[in-house]
């Protein structure tokens, strides 16, 4: 089935604004939301689809990358973030509380006494796992399987805290509301502070006998196994972030998420840069001099490369797409070889004579000019200049 255009779905054009698309959100959330439309299929696929289509055209970035990439931009843009640092990634989904999401800001933190639990709780905390990839599985994609402890909804009382048949009472407190004002008085005037009702944590109600298994709280440790499926390109830093798959909340809070945090294993031969692959190749003095074919390792295994007659020393060469599949495009990268010539250091008396022998000959030597010429540049530096 073909993904519907985001304005469509939203039935706005292309040029609304921030509060043509909010108020049009507005109307299809409340018309197809799922509390309001209980084992209707068709209508919480709209209501899914009308939240995705406000959550990127809501984001003036994602709006642009959708404007200009489409769909295929945002499924790469969701599924995957690309920053520097594992540091960034509190500031980025600065959200240990329960704020942030769409939901919250249209649907109230534990507003309107008749809605089920959704609402109520506490967001559960975002879970982070730091998963280690060779550089061969970055080259290629990888499926992992994650096996890891978090804490989900507990399984007697469904995450509602309590006793099950035992129910629950309106909140002395709050009077169900979920939230209390609290009123202070200064030079300035009156001020009225709405907080979230610390007795019944915003869910208007309290458990009249707790669940004996979690204690009230909703939520139990337990294993769980996931699977994620990490494209191929991606660096040290990198995440990918599954929805729902956290810590459960408090009292029947909405579910965290998990961040895969990516970190690259050193690998013990190749060194990356972008998506090429540095290989430093050895070969002996009479192979650089007659040429010939080697065995040389890549990311896919043992492949063969042809050595020119006369190859010098610190020649690069390029294998062609033997290094890592592209992050968020086509094609590959290379592998490039640097040729290094061994010198020997142990010599029988034949082979020192042979090479005394050998030196006396013509084109053994370099000229005086080839004496002269100017030393090459760092490793790097010359493969910048040549493959660039
Ligand atoms: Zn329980
Ligand atoms: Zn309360």
């Amino acid at each position: 089935m073909s993904k519907r255009d985001y304005y469509e779905v939203l039935g706005v054009d292309r040029n609304a604004d921030e509060k043509t698309l909010k108020s049009a959100y507005r109307k299809l959330a409340m018309k197809y939301h799922p509390d309001r439309n209980p084992d209707n299929a068709e209508a919480e696929d709209k209501f899914k689809e009308a939240s995705e289509a406000y959550e990127v055209l809501s984001d003036a970035q994602k709006r642009q990358r959708y404007n200009q990439y489409g769909h295929e931009g945002m499924r790469r843009g969701q599924d995957f973030h690309d920053f520097g640092s594992v540091n960034d990634i509190f500031d980025i989904f600065g959200r240990q509380g329960g704020g942030g999401s769409i939901f919250e800001e249209f649907f109230g933190f534990g507003g309107g006494g008749g809605q089920r639990g959704q609402q109520g709780g506490e967001r559960g905390k975002d879970l982070r796992i730091k998963l280690e990839l060779s550089l061969e599985e970055i080259a290629e994609g990888v499926e992992k399987t994650l096996k890891y402890k978090r804490l989900t909804e507990c399984d007697v009382c469904s995450g509602s805290g309590a006793k099950p048949g035992s129910g629950s009472s309106t909140c002395g407190t709050c009077g169900g509301q979920g939230r209390v004002q609290q009123v202070s008085r200064s030079v300035f005037g009156q001020f009225v502070n709405v907080t979230t009702c610390t007795t019944c944590n915003g869910m208007g109600k309290v458990v009249k006998d707790p669940c004996s298994k979690c204690h009230g709280e909703g939520r139990q440790k337990g294993d769980t196994t996931v699977k994620v499926s990490i494209p191929s390109g991606v660096s040290d830093g990198n995440y990918i972030p599954i929805p729902g798959k956290g810590h459960a909340g408090r009292f029947g809070g909405r579910t965290g998420d998990l961040i895969v945090v990516v970190a690259e294993k050193e690998h013990p031969v190749f060194i990356r840069d972008g998506d090429n692959v540095l290989y430093d190749l050895t070969i002996s003095y009479p192979d650089a001099a007659l040429g010939g074919e080697v065995e040389v390792p890549t990311l896919q295994g043992e492949s063969i490369l042809t050595i020119e007659p006369g190859t010098q020393p610190g020649t690069m060469l390029r294998m062609r797409d033997k290094g890592i599949q592209r992050l968020n495009s086509y094609g590959r990268g290379d592998q490039i070889v640097r040729v290094n010539v061994f010198v020997p250091t142990k010599l029988t008396s034949r082979e020192r004579n042979t090479l005394k022998e050998l030196s006396k000959s013509d084109n053994i030597a370099p000229s005086e000019a080839q004496k002269k010429e100017k030393g090459s540049k760092d490793f790097f530096d010359k493969v910048r200049e040549v493959f660039s």
